[in-house]
């Protein structure tokens, strides 16, 4: 309780420090509200504010643990239950974290340990305890640069790939924010999408992340064994397709192209037959004209299986429930995280590149000290600013900065140590 005495009290001197500067969501009074307390960790929601300073003195009072808002706008969004709230549309929303992603950093930096017997261990976890067999495995999931670049990655690709180029969307449309842990949000609010329903929202997220797409839907055409009908000057999805195997096939270097080509196709005497014949396969995806590609005599499952790939390498990794729920809550801006004491971010497209998801969100002091005991046992490294932390053996004392002794314990691995 102490430690998370600790916590409340330096969030609650960052919500008075920002209180006239505490932004305000469009259309606050249309949405509904939830809280989840340090407390007990139960969310509490169903709630509406008529003004930004309601909700200002409310935070102020309650310094909540998370805070969320409604994508949807509802003309009673503090009625008890969905059906009386009068729903009015929700705005469109993309969710990417790091956690879903397929990175290799996990391996090192997460972490389980069974509930039942202590058992632990990297990585990720098992379905159940390999010594005790118990299911009850709690998890913490690490960030790291990596990770985190990754997600932005995948951000640039959901605007660049498809938001801009076949739904019409310009960047300034789409409002970038940092979720204070693990990712980002692209919120759109557009009168037009705000109207989509469930499963439309749901065609959308299919579209984007490439997932299941269907190749014959786009036209590819079985052809003497080879295929026929893909290039350069198809819209949407065989575009991609096709420019991003260009760009493949440019790769001047023999022994890079064939590590690259490598990522898409195993077998080693297609990799050195599409090598061979690159150049007449750049002529296929440059030629408007439709010629047939049975060329390598690869048949038309290889090629099936190689595009396929190649398209799930350019759809954007976006978390498919976040944005078919239109009664989804999502983090409200400039609030901290829990998980983490990190500030939920906005982020102009612009500032995108060069945002530091270690750095720029960190509200706490760095010379402030605390002086901190691990509990977990072990914890990978942390960068908090310019700095490195750890990694941490459990019953280790460390005395450390305010802004990182924040995140070890929002992340349940520390506690307060008092002499
Ligand atoms: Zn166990
Ligand atoms: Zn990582």
């Amino acid at each position: 309780m102490e430690s998370i005495n600790f916590v409340k009290r330096l969030f609650q001197a960052y919500y008075k420090e920002q209180r006239d500067l505490f932004p305000s969501v469009s259309n606050l009074e249309r949405r509904e509200f939830a809280f989840i307390p340090w407390e007990n960790n139960v969310m509490i929601r169903h709630l509406g504010f008529n003004s930004i300073n309601i909700l200002t003195n409310y935070i102020l009072q309650n310094v909540p643990k998370h805070m969320y808002s409604s994508a949807s706008l509802y003309e009673l969004p503090d009625a008890p239950t969905m059906e009386y709230k009068n729903y009015m549309g929700c705005d469109l929303v993309f969710d990417i974290d790091a956690d879903h992603l397929d990175t290799s950093c996990k391996e090192t930096h997460d972490f389980w340990q069974c509930q039942a017997c202590n058992n632990h261990g990297v990585g990720e976890a098992p379905l159940e305890c390999d010594k005790c067999n118990s299911k009850k495995l709690s998890k913490i999931n690490w960030i790291c640069d990596e990770c985190l670049e990754q997600a932005k990655e995948e951000v640039f690709k959901l605007i660049n790939n498809f938001l801009e180029q076949d739904f019409g969307l310009s960047r300034k449309d789409c409002s970038i924010l940092f979720s204070g842990h693990r990712g980002y949000h692209i919120h759109i609010e557009n009168e037009n999408l705000r109207n989509l329903k469930s499963q439309e929202r749901r065609e959308i997220v299919d579209y984007i992340t490439g997932k299941n797409i269907s190749l014959r839907v786009f036209g590819l055409k079985e052809s003497g064994g080879g295929i026929s009908r893909f290039n350069q000057y198809n819209y949407g999805w065989p575009r991609k397709i096709m420019l991003k195997l260009k760009d493949i096939l440019l790769i001047e270097k023999k022994n890079d192209l064939r590590l690259e080509l490598h990522q898409y196709i195993k077998d080693k005497d297609k990799i050195e037959k599409l090598i061979a014949d690159k150049n007449d396969l750049i002529i296929n995806i440059t030629t408007q004209t439709q010629k047939d590609w049975d060329l390598l005599k690869f048949g038309y499952v290889t090629w099936k299986n190689l595009l396929l790939k190649i398209a799930k390498s350019i759809g954007a990794d976006v978390d498919v429930p976040v944005t078919i729920d239109t009664h989804r809550l999502i983090r409200y801006p400039d609030s901290l995280h829990g998980g983490s004491g990190f500030k939920v971010v906005e982020i102009n497209y612009s500032d995108l590149e060069k945002f530091d998801p270690f750095s720029d969100p960190v509200v706490f002091s760095h010379t402030n000290l605390q002086k901190l005991e691990i509990t977990a046992p072990q914890v990978a490294s942390i960068r908090v600013r310019d700095k490195t932390f750890g990694p941490f053996k459990k019953g280790e004392i460390q005395e450390l900065p305010h802004d990182i002794a924040v995140f070890l314990i929002c992340k349940n691995v520390a506690k307060i140590k008092r002499n």
